[in-house]
């Protein structure tokens, strides 16, 4: 057999031709090494940073690192069938997710992709992952409150439409149990919830998306998942890509609440790519952007002006302490970013003061001008009867003999953190917390056992629906304490406690 150099080469060049028209060398590289979810690919001199990348087998990869000739990418849905000398092509633009309407009551992963197998998601509208936050001009002061349902936090730490507000505590303190019921209290006011797990288990967030379905909360809400069994780039993007999702809605002048659980696996995720890519460990061996990467996420949280659509974007992040720590590092990061914290205190859990809202500990910095009237009459002075129960309270521990004054100070005072406890998964109505609360803080309940005091407390509102559901219609729909709603709430305490007696 005779080989026919000639048309062999010519064969060769006009291959070789054909191959640099389709694709500019710029635009394909090769994968020099692979493995730990991180790929290192030599060209692609074009390449952004933050850029889609496509290999072989439908896998994807985001630009992390840019050097001269090389890159590394963070293979986002696993490496397994990625080799050393595989191409890799551009793809040109950001990672993008699916957005829009379509996304209610379902669960997907941190790409936008179903993982609830109710098939693929009807959208044809997609948004980058990351974006600029808006500037200030385009923001509108917080004046509207998100209301959620629990006493301790509606009272105390009152939240507004396109606040930041931190959940920290230490593990199983109740952090998760908070913010699903604020999205349970959303139910009927018009306000679209995006809970985004990081790190969680599987069956913690089948657990939610059951909880929240059997509700009847899934027609408002979206949940999205990076589990703890997904590779960190996942877990990386998963709070961006909720948040794009949550500022379609948000762009459309609608108000949305947020919930990142939670931010300490995020960092983790974060530090574990870190270090993969090689960057340089600071500080608990987190890298030197570890502040920038809550901070440009947290910042698009916001709160739009009416000539910008007046939507709003509510974001409550929750970070674990450990041991009580808030001084740590991300703690301190988050809890500088945000406009105040939930401090969920483990002792108090654990004496039975759920949720476990640390009243000394918790503020909100711009929820107080966005709180309800009829919160505010009954909130004013909680905050600092609690710190003034509790400083007595130490005080009596070493067991001096009380003067009267004191006395009536810690039994009202036991009483008001009594009132505070709640059960999970029951957030109330604005019209029973402040009448609830109003009563109690008058010293209508003084005398009743702080451990009975639940119990009181909801025989009393049954009591008031029954003969008093003027007043509460009133209180719900002035969301206002009128003189008249007070005179009838007190008359209704001493009738009750002529009719139960004494308790
Ligand atoms: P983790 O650190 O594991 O994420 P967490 O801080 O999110 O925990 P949750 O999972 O919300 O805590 O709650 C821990 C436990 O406390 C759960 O079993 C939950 O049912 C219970 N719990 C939370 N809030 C209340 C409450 N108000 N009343 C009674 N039990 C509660
Ligand atoms: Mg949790």
């Amino acid at each position: 057999m005779k080989f026919d150099v000639n048309a062999i080469s010519r064969l060769l060049k006009a291959q070789i031709e054909g191959f640099e028209s389709q694709n500019e060398l710029s635009d394909v590289g090769t994968v020099v090494s692979v493995g730990d979810d991180i790929a290192s690919v030599y060209g692609l001199s074009g390449a952004m940073l933050g850029e889609l990348l496509l290999f072989p087998h439908d896998i994807y990869g985001l630009v992390m690192n840019l050097g001269e000739n090389s890159l590394d990418a963070a293979i986002l849905n696993g490496d397994l069938n990625l080799k050393e000398g595989d191409w890799v092509k551009r793809t040109k633009r950001v990672v993008e997710v699916p957005v829009g309407d379509a996304l209610l009551g379902r669960v997907v992963g941190a790409l936008g992709n179903p993982i609830d197998g109710l098939g693929p998601i009807s959208s044809n509208k997609t948004r980058p992952i990351e974006r600029v936050a808006p500037g200030v001009l385009p923001r509108k002061s917080v004046d509207t409150s998100l209301f959620t349902g629990l006493r301790a936090i509606d009272a105390m730490v009152p939240i507004g439409r396109g606040q930041r507000e931190l959940i920290i505590g230490d593990r199983q303190s109740g952090k998760t149990s908070i913010a699903v019921d604020a999205i349970i209290s959303q139910k009927g006011r018009n306000v679209k919830c995006v809970y985004c797990a990081i790190g969680q288990k599987n069956s913690s967030v089948a657990y939610i998306a059951d909880r929240l379905k059997r509700e009847g909360c899934m027609d408002y809400s979206l949940i999205i998942s990076a589990s703890s069994s997904e590779p960190a780039p996942q877990l990386y993007v998963a709070p961006y890509a909720a948040m794009a999702m949550a500022e379609e809605w948000m762009e459309n002048g609608q108000d949305v609440l947020i919930v990142f659980d939670d931010l300490s696996k995020h960092a983790v995720a974060y530090r574990t790519l870190s270090l993969l890519l090689r960057r340089s460990p600071g500080r608990e061996a987190y890298p030197g952007d570890i502040f920038y990467l809550h901070s440009r996420l947290l910042e698009r949280a916001c709160r739009l002006d009416e000539k910008h659509g007046g939507g709003s974007i509510t974001a409550l992040p929750i970070v674990e302490t450990q041991e009580g720590d808030i001084s740590a590092y991300i703690p301190t990061n988050v809890i500088s970013i945000t406009d105040g914290q939930i401090y969920l205190s483990t002792d108090m859990f654990n004496e039975g003061f759920r949720p476990a809202v640390d009243s000394g500990l918790s503020v909100s910095r711009v929820g107080s001008s966005a709180q309800d009237k009829a919160m505010k009459k009954v909130a004013f002075s909680l905050k600092i009867e609690l710190a003034n129960y509790r400083e007595n309270l130490s005080f009596a521990q070493f067991g001096s003999d009380l003067d009267a004054e004191t006395q009536k100070i810690l039994s009202h005072g036991a009483v008001l953190s009594a009132a505070l406890i709640q059960k999970e998964g029951r957030p109330e109505k604005l019209s029973k917390e402040a009448s609830l609360l109003y009563c109690v803080k008058e010293g209508c309940f003084d005398e009743v056992k702080a451990e009975k005091v639940p119990e009181v407390l909801e025989g009393f509102h049954e009591y008031l629906i029954n003969n008093h559901s003027k007043t509460l219609e009133a209180i719900e729909s002035e969301k206002d304490l009128s003189e008249a709603s007070m005179k009838d709430l007190k008359v209704a305490a001493a009738h009750y406690r002529e009719e139960v007696g004494g308790f």
